[in-house]
């Protein structure tokens, strides 16, 4: 048992604390409440996690509740997406809930707080009645409507329902305290006007409950023992009580708020509203652009559900706010990959080197290991000819002794194949090489088991057949932004720190069993990093994107500045 609580976050104290008082551990349920504004991005996923991971490791229910109650910004379409994107990554919810579901419910019960004096049309406009709410040292002023008549009230609240307003004409109030020390206790609007159809309600409704009055008693309609919420919900906590406290029956369970860190990632933003501006300005393609945080981007880009769900219980649940650097989900995403991906070969910055004493026109199928991490991956062939692509960077004239690749006078070994050794040279008007001539040695074939295939040199390199390979277009994606913290400036805006080399579109050459690589299936290209096929590949047009590289190459460029 003391193992276990060791690795309790604060979170499961609350709730051991809880069982430990007699709270029934049947009665545990959760809920992951997502509003359909937007797609899911990698900050959800925490809470995605905490709370499906609440549920496995209690047996608990969890609900995926829509907190639907703003439809000029919500859409089926997010809803569909949010639902795709939970259970891609391997979550199954209890039940499908939202909080439109409720609408009657909490028209019936706001109508109660009216009878009971406890909630008031306000007619003034929004302006003056925030001047009223003071501020924190001072206190607020009553509304000059404060003191309506329980019966204008709800006669005015019943018209305000069956649309005889306009926006912004009326709203209702909960009558609470204008002098309370908490602004949030100071009168908060619970309904107001919005002539917009709902995705779900269509024109039923027009005027459209407020997300405080909303939120708790949509937990509390579904028994939900522990609300997770981030932190910026602290100061609500104590509105959502009070909330419960105006319907809450015995014997029931009272839903307790509690709050955990927002998670910021490096180099990124995690809003959806930020998120829907990159993609209405058409700085991304979509949400599901390789570059975006969101879940389906990462999806697309070849991340792996196991990798996120991995990344977010590593970095667990926090207290404060604070930045994840997001070379950690990178890693993450690499442990993974390094396990599953097949090994091919591809070269992405070509050079041509002709093995001189290889016979013109004679070809051989070499033996490769598909993936030496996997025993049960099995091998394929690979076609070896006299003319191969190696990468530019693989060759250098001369080079110290550092320089394992290969150099004119040096021997390198070609991955799969054979060791050769560079002749010389063939360079343009510029004095960039265009031609590598080589010579092999026939005897020193991987895998031959003679004497000579077993002689080590210090490189190896990864190569193409230029008579075999496969051409397709690679996505090489950097930071969406140049700046670290993105949406922390005072003086500027997210926008102004956009990475204008975020995506750069290069030929690839591949080996050719790439041919018939389909949508999503991913890859380690040999020496240089994890790519996966993109939606938009076809067999005429095979298209690539990088997921990411085998080693973190952006925490080498920061090291030299
Ligand atoms: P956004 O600003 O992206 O719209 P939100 O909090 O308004 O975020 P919701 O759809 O209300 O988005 O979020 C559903 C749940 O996910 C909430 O409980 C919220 O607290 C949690 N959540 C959202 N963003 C993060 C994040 N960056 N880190 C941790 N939890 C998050
Ligand atoms: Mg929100």
């Amino acid at each position: 048992m003391s193992d276990v609580s060791k690795s309790l976050n604060f979170i499961e104290h609350i709730i051991e604390d809880d069982l430990s008082k007699g709270f029934s551990k049947d009665k545990l349920r959760f809920r992951f409440p997502p509003e359909p504004n937007g797609y899911l991005h990698i900050g959800h996923a925490s809470s995605i996690c905490l709370n499906f991971g609440l549920g496995l490791r209690y047996s608990a229910p969890v609900n995926l509740r829509f907190d639907d109650t703003n439809p000029a910004k919500e859409e089926q379409e997010y809803v569909d997406a949010i639902k795709r994107d939970v259970a891609w990554l391997g979550f199954t919810w209890d039940k499908e809930l939202y909080a439109s579901d409720y609408f009657q419910q909490l028209y019936d019960w706001a109508i109660k707080l009216i009878k009971e004096g406890k909630a008031y049309v306000d007619s003034q406009s929004s302006e003056d009645v925030a001047i009223q709410k003071g501020t924190p040292t001072e206190p607020g002023t009553n509304s000059p409507f404060r003191d309506r008549s329980i019966e204008e009230n709800l006669a005015l609240f019943q018209d305000m329902k069956a649309g005889k307003y306009q926006a912004g004409e009326h709203v209702l109030r909960a009558k609470i305290d204008m002098a309370s020390s908490n602004m949030l206790m100071r009168d908060p609007i619970i309904y107001r006007i919005l002539h917009k159809a709902h995705h779900r309600t269509n024109t039923d409704w027009c005027i459209y409950p407020m997300y405080d009055w909303t939120h708790g008693e949509s937990d509390y309609l579904e028994q939900v023992s522990h609300s997770f919420c981030t932190l910026e919900f602290a100061m609500h906590r104590e509105l959502y009580d009070w909330f419960l406290d105006q319907v809450i029956e015995p014997n029931k369970v009272r839903p307790k708020q509690r709050e955990f860190a927002r998670r910021n990632f490096s180099h990124t933003v995690v809003s959806k509203r930020k998120l829907l501006q990159l993609v209405e300005k058409g700085v991304v393609t979509g949400w599901d652009d390789p570059r975006m945080p969101t879940i389906s981007g990462l999806r697309r880009k070849g991340y792996t559900p196991e990798a996120i769900v991995n990344f977010a219980n590593t970095i667990g649940i926090a207290k404060r706010d604070n930045v994840v650097d997001v070379s950690l989900l990178e890693f993450s995403i690499r442990e993974h990959l390094n396990k599953i991906a097949p090994r091919v070969m591809a070269v992405l910055d070509p050079v041509k080197l002709v093995i001189t004493n290889y016979p013109e026109g004679q070809e051989e199928w070499l033996e490769a290991e598909n993936n030496p991490e996997d025993e049960t991956a099995g091998t394929r062939e690979v076609p070896f000819s006299r003319e191969l692509f190696i990468e530019q960077e693989d060759f250098k004239e001369e080079a110290n002794k550092k320089f394992f690749r290969l150099k004119l006078g040096g021997e390198v070994r070609l991955k799969n194949g054979y060791i050769i050794k560079a002749e010389s040279c063939t360079k343009d008007a510029d004095g960039t090489v265009t031609e590598i001539q080589c010579t092999y040695d026939p005897k020193s074939k991987s895998g031959s088991g003679n004497e000579e295939s077993l002689r080590k040199v210090k490189g190896t390199l990864h190569w193409v057949s230029i008579k075999h390979a496969v051409t397709a277009e690679i996505r090489m994606y950097d930071r969406l932004f140049t700046d670290e913290t993105p949406d922390q400036h005072k003086d500027k805006d997210f926008m102004d720190f956009i990475n204008p080399d975020s995506l750069k579109c290069i030929t690839g050459y591949l080996e050719p069993s790439l041919q018939n690589a389909k949508v999503e299936d991913i890859f380690q290209f040999q020496r240089i990093g994890y790519f996966n096929v993109d939606k938009d590949s076809t067999a005429e047009n095979l298209v690539f994107n990088k997921t990411v590289g085998l080693r973190d190459t952006w925490a080498k460029i920061q090291d030299k500045h």
